[in-house]
């Protein structure tokens, strides 16, 4: 199964597609853990980077394109994989359209205002990228990681200033893309609010559901 996730920074995308990944037993591709990663390790790929990210931008669709192609067309792929913040432009999508058939994409469509909320108060673990939120999933130990134990830290592109600069991006460039992916029969809305689990487990129904239409009308 080949899927890509949509939504706005903030609207619980990372989180949710990971879970999702592991429960349909294919990869889970985040482009921004894969930026994140570079960055640290100060490759060329990071340093170029580094800038775009921490300003709030969008890291330039040449290399990102280049990125994801060959990300996909490696040996752990074969199976499947879910997008998780790819595509977020136009040339993007056309690119994926050219090269591979994505067999659903999922929209997370949560207001400005809520993903503003929650990005306000998310920490992430500095080792393994485990996200934490204060209300909906608090670390068992204040600034500690559960699962590696690394310290947690709020990340430098969440500050306030650089959110905001993030939704106007969103607004701008990968809104356009949610609208792309409309006029096809491969868009899902995920508009459900609740608990993680509670919205986890719409999320794997809307999978299920999309994924029995399309064996349906393959009879
Ligand atoms: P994320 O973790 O998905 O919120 O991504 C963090 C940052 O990485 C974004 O704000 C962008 O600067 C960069 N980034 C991640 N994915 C992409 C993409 N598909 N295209 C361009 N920039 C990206």
């Amino acid at each position: 199964m080949k899927l890509a996730i949509l939504g706005p920074p903030g609207s619980g995308k990372g989180t949710q597609s990971t879970k999702l990944a592991h429960r349909l037993g294919i990869k889970h591709i985040s482009t921004g853990d894969i930026l994140r990663t570079a960055v640290k390790d100060k490759t060329p790929l990071g340093k170029k980077a580094h800038e775009f990210i921490n300003s709030g931008q969008l890291v330039p669709d040449e290399l990102m394109i280049g990125i994801v192609k060959e990300r996909i067309a490696e040996k752990d792929c074969k199976n499947g994989f879910i997008l998780d913040g790819f595509p977020r432009t136009i040339p993007q999508a056309q690119m994926l359209d050219k090269n591979i058939a994505l067999d659903q994409v999922i929209f997370f469509d949560v207001s400005e205002e809520e993903c503003s909320r929650r990005l306000s108060s998310r920490q992430i673990c500095t080792q393994c990228g485990q996200i934490y939120n204060p209300t909906t999933r608090p670390p068992l130990r204040a600034g500690k990681c559960d699962k590696c134990k690394g310290p947690l830290a709020t990340r430098e592109d969440d500050k306030p200033e650089t959110v905001k600069k993030r939704l106007k991006v969103y607004r701008e460039q990968t809104e356009p893309v949610v609208e792309f992916y409309k006029q096809s029969e491969r868009l899902s809305v995920m508009g459900k609010s609740g608990t993680p689990d509670e919205i986890f487990e719409y999320l794997v129904n809307l999978v299920e559901s999309h994924e029995r239409g399309r064996a349906a009308g393959r009879a």
